[in-house]
């Protein structure tokens, strides 16, 4: 399907500005869908400029009055699951059922927003005979959120209701290979009665970036997307005194014991490389077999062979980005691995200029290969074997990432003896994406995470707001001592 140009969205208007575009393509098929401005310094003014004249009256709102708002969202993103699911799959490249699952989430984090008015409460203490202290969260201003390509609907939505509730205005610079949702959202959440101003898209690439890093008017600055990236941008935020949250890439590890339930652990591992066509932070990446588990492997070969490009998984992003991800599969090979599954070259017929790459299996890998290190970002799952479940620890704590990790057994003592001990923000036992849902919140450690806290559930709050401490007295006749 062609798309009109798509335009910025600031002050609720939907304007397209002068300037440079870049091509929006539809992964799966190759077409082309739409052209995306590439916007300069003069579009980030402006919407930063919208969202400062708004803001104060929204924070002005209580919080019951201000997620009113968010109920209303919440079913307008049901309402349009389906319409917002095809547009996420075209953009994307991910399939249907995959993009539900993104939208659906969506909705659970609004969810989340609408209860924040329970959750928050603030505290009162009388802390000495007639005085009271309490506290406040007020919101920190006027944020902005970067976001990557791979969940266009749901990482921006990780962000937009707790933010917006909480009293921010927000600008959202979508990844400009997939920057057609968050224009619907927007859309949305107009519909659903948000003051114009509130939220802001500015489309562009690593100048308005730049620009947010720097703006003096923008406070707080949340970013998903690739560890080389979060570093700049939690720096150079940083380095202008903003609050910043940055979530970077991943390197997930599996540790799979030989008493692992063959079945159940053979279907999650496989739905966890292949899902998304492995483009998630969340995504097994290296299995670390421990001792003979060949059973599984060969049952993992079988539940992988199932999962067909074009019919259940979609394509990956780019050209370059599917040739990245056969030059690892191809130098892993070049370097002694054995390739239980190829998918490379794979061809959907009727898309013969998609990108695709199907499940792929690489089995004895060893830990200096850069498939054993890097984030490969596709459906590639490597396997190293090990001997001890210590060796299995020691490879996943060497990894600088820290996103997830999951252990694979039937012994409690066992699990709990790798969860303890593994160097990751998101930990599964018998699961391969062990994404926490609401309330529990998300976000990994070391070089998966920049900044303190968690981007999504009570967490978030701490990023969204500042606290206010108030210390009151109304009784004059009390007398003043040191603590008074
Ligand atoms: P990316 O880092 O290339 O892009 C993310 C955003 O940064 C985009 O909006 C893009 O326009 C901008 N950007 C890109 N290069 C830039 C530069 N040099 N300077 C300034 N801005 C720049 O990431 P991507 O390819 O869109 O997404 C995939 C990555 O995101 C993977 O590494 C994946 O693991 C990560 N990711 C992480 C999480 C998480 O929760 N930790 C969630 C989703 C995706």
């Amino acid at each position: 399907m062609k798309y009109p140009e798509i335009t910025n969205f600031i002050a609720g208007d939907e304007s397209l500005p002068k300037g440079r575009t870049l091509e929006v393509v539809n992964p799966s098929t190759g077409q082309l869908l739409t052209r995306v401005p590439l916007s300069g310094a003069e579009e980030l003014e402006r919407a930063v400029a919208a969202a400062k004249q708004a803001q104060p009256a929204w924070q002005a709102l209580t919080l019951k009055e201000r997620v009113q708002v968010f109920f209303r969202y919440k079913n307008l993103l049901e309402q349009h699951r389906e319409e917002l699911s095809k547009l996420v799959s075209e953009e994307n490249g991910k399939t249907f059922s995959e993009a539900a699952a993104e939208v659906d989430k969506s909705a659970e984090v609004t969810e989340f927003a609408c209860s924040l008015p329970q959750l928050i409460a603030g505290e009162t203490e009388e802390v000495s005979r007639g005085v009271e202290c309490y506290s406040q969260r007020v919101p920190v201003g006027v944020v902005a959120c970067i976001t990557p390509f791979n969940f266009p609907n749901m990482v921006p939505n990780w962000t937009i209701p707790n933010a917006l509730a909480l009293g921010n205005a927000m600008i959202l610079k979508p990844s400009e290979q997939t920057p057609l949702s968050a224009n619907r959202l927007a859309q949305l959440l107009q519909e659903a009665g948000l003051p114009d101003g509130i939220f802001n898209i500015v489309h562009g690439a690593r100048e308005i970036v730049e620009g947010i890093c720097d703006h003096p008017g923008i406070d707080a600055v949340s970013f998903v997307g690739s560890t080389k990236v979060a570093k700049i941008v939690y720096s150079r935020s940083a380095a202008r005194h903003k609050r910043v949250l940055a979530l970077g890439g991943a390197k997930n590890h599996l540790i799979v014991l030989p008493d692992a339930h063959v079945d159940m652990t053979a279907s999650n591992v496989a739905a966890s490389f292949t899902g998304c066509a492995g483009q998630r932070c969340m995504a097994a990446s290296v299995m670390l077999a421990v001792g003979d588990v060949d059973v599984i492997i060969d049952r993992l070969c079988d539940e992988a062979r199932k999962i067909i490009p074009g019919k259940n998984m979609g394509s990956i992003i780019s050209e370059q980005s599917r040739d990245r991800i056969m030059n690892y599969i191809t130098e892993a090979e070049a370097q002694g691995a054995k390739i239980l599954l190829d998918g490379r070259g794979a061809k959907v017929p009727g898309c013969e200029n998609g990108f695709y790459v199907g499940p792929t299996i690489v089995d004895r890998i060893s830990p200096d290969m850069n498939i054993a290190c890097e984030e490969v970002f596709g459906p590639v799952l490597s396997i190293l074997r090990v001997k001890t479940v210590d060796e299995a620890l020691r490879i996943e704590n060497a990894s600088p990432y820290g996103n997830a990790a999951a252990v694979f057994t039937q012994s409690g003592g066992m699990a709990k003896y790798v969860i303890e001990r593994v160097s990751a923000g998101m930990t599964g036992v018998n699961i391969g994406v062990p994404v926490p849902r609401e309330p529990f919140s998300f976000g990994g450690w070391n070089d998966s995470r920049f900044g303190v806290g968690d981007i999504t559930g009570k967490s978030s709050l701490e990023f969204w707001t500042k606290l206010k401490k108030t210390t009151v007295k109304w009784n004059p006749e009390a007398k003043t001592n040191w603590m008074s």
